[in-house]
């Protein structure tokens, strides 16, 4: 079986180490260029963190997890109120977990497969007929190819779903916050924490990225306007949002790069009827998406890979693999992406009365006593039954 997934991301890096594992050839196309840099950091545990660790790459991970031992809600003046200690954060994941920039987790997935995967960067689908018997798929780069089936993995504005299933607006739910980063070099003496700042509407979130002298500056902020910003208006459109914000925020704005990209984009999440059609099917943010707010997004888009891998490999047909594949992870999916709607409403309060409650809410729950009631809203341990017979590797408890 010959299966094409477009987009070579955390989900199709996955699915493609795991349908070779499995005996079945994946080709995977990536419309970036080879080794991407930048990026943000994530919090990684759950069943991605399992997937992981089956896949054997946990140990070159850990070298590289972020500097952070805690996470700051700090006032205007930088003065901490609310913290999350690390002690803290192990009662409420109670589980492996590490804070990792995106980039290295696709960096250890792309050396997990190299090699052994074909791999067509600056390449992706432009047009796709399932034919019944097959999927024949057109290339941006002018030829035609048949395969057996398509996954895409393409994230969360999923050319793939466009081609096969319909038009974004049709899946997408938008949480009305919009999110933005960039690099800034480290000015502040930065310490061992990420540290939030809120005033009604907007967020500035600041974190190192474990490269000397780097931080992350993440701004979240409410807004109504659903649609892309060019690249070229970002800068302003930040600062003109972030205008007069206290804390560090001026200082953050006027290193906003002028000649680089800003990432932005909405804080949208993809909820789908069907994840399948056909021969094509859909795996991570492009039928899924949760938003960075479900802290589960990678962990997600790994185990539904790892899952649909192992369904197609159980089933002689497709048709029962999707099916099998949609019921095991839709679920999952969909508990997160409930969770991340309720708490995007208190993360980025839109009122001065609403930012004070936050503020004590924060202060009250932020301790062991409300561990479990945290764990409730952000835990998430491994939806996958035990691996038997093999042993599983470098998992490490607790470690950060
Ligand atoms: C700021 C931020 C913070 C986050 N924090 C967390 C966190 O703490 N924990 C967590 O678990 N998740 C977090 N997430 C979410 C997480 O990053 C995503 O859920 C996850 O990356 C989804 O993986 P994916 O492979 O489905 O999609 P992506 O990672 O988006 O990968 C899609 C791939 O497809 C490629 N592609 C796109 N279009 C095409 C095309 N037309 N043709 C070919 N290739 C294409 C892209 O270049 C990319 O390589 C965060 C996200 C953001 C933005």
């Amino acid at each position: 079986m010959r299966v094409l997934i477009n987009g070579g991301g955390v989900a199709g890096l996955t699915l493609a180490f795991w349908l070779r594992r499995h005996g079945i050839e994946p080709v995977v196309v990536e419309r970036a260029a080879h080794g991407r840099l930048g990026g943000y950091g994530i919090d990684f545990f759950g069943t991605g963190y399992d997937v992981a660790a089956r896949m054997g790459i946990v140990d070159r991970l850990a070298p590289h997890r972020l500097p952070v031992d805690s996470v700051d809600f700090v006032d205007a003046a930088g003065r901490p109120g609310a913290r999350l200690t690390a002690p803290l954060l192990d009662k409420v994941i109670q589980g492996p977990h590490l804070a990792l920039m995106h980039t290295t987790l696709e960096g250890a997935l792309l050396d997990a497969v190299e090699g052994d995967v074909e791999i067509r960067f600056g390449e992706t689908v432009t047009a796709v007929r399932d034919t019944g018997s097959a999927v024949e798929a057109e290339f941006a780069g002018g030829t035609t190819e048949r395969f057996d089936l398509l996954v895409g993995a393409d994230g969360i504005h999923s050319r793939t779903r466009e081609l096969a299933f319909g038009p974004e607006p049709e899946f997408a739910r938008y949480l009305g916050c919009r999110l933005a980063c960039f690099p800034v070099a480290d000015r502040y003496d930065w310490g061992r924490a990420r540290v939030h700042y809120t005033e009604p509407g907007r967020q500035v979130v600041v974190y190192p990225t474990g490269r000397t002298g780097e931080l992350i500056a993440l701004f979240l902020f409410r807004s109504s306007h659903t649609g892309n910003v060019p690249r070229a208006e970002r800068p302003g459109l930040l600062r003109s949002t972030f205008g007069g914000m206290g804390w560090l925020t001026p200082s953050l704005l006027a290193e906003a790069p002028a000649d680089e990209p800003i990432f932005m984009d909405t804080m949208t999440q993809i909820v789908m009827p069907a994840w399948h059609r056909g021969r094509v099917a859909l795996v991570g943010d492009a039928c899924g998406c949760m938003t960075m707010v479900s802290a589960q997004g990678v962990s997600m888009a790994m185990a539904g890979a790892y899952v649909l891998a192992e369904e197609l490999a159980r089933h002689g047909d497709h048709v029962g693999a999707f099916t099998r594949y949609q019921e095991r992870v839709r679920a999952e999916v969909a508990h997160r992406q409930r969770n991340a709607q309720m708490f995007i409403r208190t993360l980025v309060p839109g009122t001065r009365p609403g930012l004070v409650a936050q503020s004590l809410i924060q202060r009250l729950i932020m301790r062991e006593a409300f561990a479990p009631l945290l764990r409730r809203q952000f835990g998430a341990s491994s939806f996958l039954p035990p691996q038997n017979p093999e042993p599983r590797q470098g998992v490490i408890h607790g470690d950060r």
